[in-house]
């Protein structure tokens, strides 16, 4: 840190303005400039090698040379290398993903809307709950309820949905109709002598009081992520899914489900939301779709949702909706191949009978005297540090996350600092050995950060 930057540092200072980062620091330290990727792991500028720790960004399921990728981009590429959807135009790429999507996903999808981010699947369903309701003559029924700690994106509405204050600070977010409720995180959120059992009760409560004090007149759709990746992989208790969708359906509101990283095996199951047991009305795909190779969001729907969505572009003469890129032929492609490699190394398997591993190293360095709680589902997991245990955490929050990070990338791991989390998500092509070896220098950093933390006064 500190030392003067590299050629290529400093042309990317004059450059670029990064997403969430500190431009300030970054033009003081320096960005790290990644040059190519091989299975598990990236190389740097200096070619010094790293385990991708969080799959790029929970993204990057089959790793970082995927051949078979690759050459199916090829093809597509020469074949037809771009065409759209709209005003009845069709190709068969987009066609044949979207059957696939439908055979796996849960709750019996009947339609699927393809753009590029998952920012922009999310703004499609809150456009989609919207336009559903006014089909129906429901124009009041329009407010969208999120969660604290939520992540679904940054465009203008799903940064609205992400519930995390940076994404809100001066960017004058959220907008009308959004709202928040609690955080269903019960080691943080838990009150003195409360049980599991009742902190799930109170957090399913503030739900239903929210939606009673707004009027369920006006309540469009809950959203939610199964298990909450940017917001501290916070995996939420026994029973809470299914009891947030009963109050969803007593109150006739949509349930839309963010499979955006949990989508495709993630958690041991094809979607998050069959691991943590509800159905949703519709979901949000990325990332793993593609293996990240290229960028490819869907949303899929239920029969009810495209019935009256469909009969509705019928009386008002079109659906006035749609991305230039949605859809693109050669992530379709790729996403067809993505989805054929799952199925062949059975990825929700292979998470499956890789999780007790990867659960056994978390809930090991859990006894560190600086980790106040580890959380596992399937591969993605997170380490969150507190003094002496404590979940309301430090003073100073975010300084020792991040610290922690540096120390793991100084020995070759790539993480995500969350506050003072931090967040694993390694690709699920990774295998045992692996597993071992990008959890072999945490203890040696949890025990540096532990010191600088002293010296520090943060401890
Ligand atoms: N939803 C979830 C659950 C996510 O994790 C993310 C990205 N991390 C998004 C939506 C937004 O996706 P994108 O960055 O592709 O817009």
């Amino acid at each position: 840190m500190n030392h003067p930057l590299s050629n290529s540092q400093r042309r990317d200072a004059e450059a670029l303005l990064h997403p969430y980062a500190n431009a300030v620091a970054l033009r003081a330290n320096g960005v790290q400039m990644i040059e190519r990727g091989e299975g598990i792991r990236v190389y740097d500028e200096t070619g010094k090698s790293y385990i991708e720790g969080l799959s790029g960004l929970w993204c990057a399921g089959l790793g970082f040379h995927n051949a078979e990728l690759v050459e199916t981009a090829r093809e597509q590429m020469a074949k037809l290398p771009y065409y759209h959807l709209f005003t009845g135009k069709s190709h068969e790429t987009a066609v044949e993903l979207a059957e696939k999507i439908k055979e796996l996903a849960p709750g019996r999808i009947a339609r699927v809307f393809y753009q590029s981010s998952g920012s922009e699947a999310n703004e499609t369903q809150i456009k989609m709950a919207w336009y559903y309701n006014n089909a129906l003559g429901r124009r009041e029924k329009k407010k969208i309820i999120s969660r604290v700690k939520a992540y679904h994106g940054t465009t203008i509405v799903s940064a609205s949905l992400t519930g995390l204050p940076y994404n809100h600070l001066d960017f004058d977010l959220p907008v009308e109709r959004i709202r928040h409720t609690s955080t269903p995180h019960f080691w943080k959120g838990a009150e003195p002598g409360e049980t599991e059992a009742e902190f799930t009760a109170r957090i399913v409560r503030d739900f239903e009081e929210m939606i009673l004090a707004e009027g369920p007149d006006t309540v469009a759709a809950f959203i939610a992520e199964p298990i909450m990746g940017a917001g501290g992989v916070i995996v939420p208790p026994e029973g809470y899914f299914s009891a947030m969708a009963e109050v969803a359906r007593k109150y006739d509101i949509l349930m839309i489900s963010d499979e955006v990283i949990c989508g495709f095996g993630r958690t041991g199951q094809w979607f998050g939301a069959q691991t943590l047991g509800y159905d949703a009305t519709s979901y949000s795909m990325a990332k793993q779709l593609t293996g990240s190779y290229l960028p490819l969001s869907a949303v899929g729907i239920n029969e009810d949702m495209a019935e009256v969505i469909e009969k509705h572009t019928g009386e008002i003469g079109t659906f006035g909706h749609g991305y230039t890129y949605g859809g693109h032929p050669v992530g379709c492609a790729v996403g067809i191949k993505t989805l054929e490699i799952y199925h062949r190394i059975d990825a929700p398997g292979r998470v499956r009978a890789l999780a007790p591993r990867f659960a056994a190293h978390l809930d090991r360095l859990a006894g560190h005297p600086l980790v106040g709680e580890a959380r596992h589902t399937g591969l993605v997991g997170a380490l969150e540090l507190a003094p002496g245990k404590s979940p309301k955490g430090f003073a100073t929050p975010g300084k020792l996350g991040p610290r922690l990070a540096q120390e793991l990338l100084e020995r070759g791991v790539i993480v995500r600092p969350i506050v003072d989390s931090i967040a694993f998500c390694p690709p699920m092509v990774i295998t045992e050995e692996e597993i071992d070896e990008l959890f072999a220098p945490v203890e040696a950093a949890l025990d540096a950060t532990e010191a600088w933390a002293k010296a520090e006064g943060h401890l």
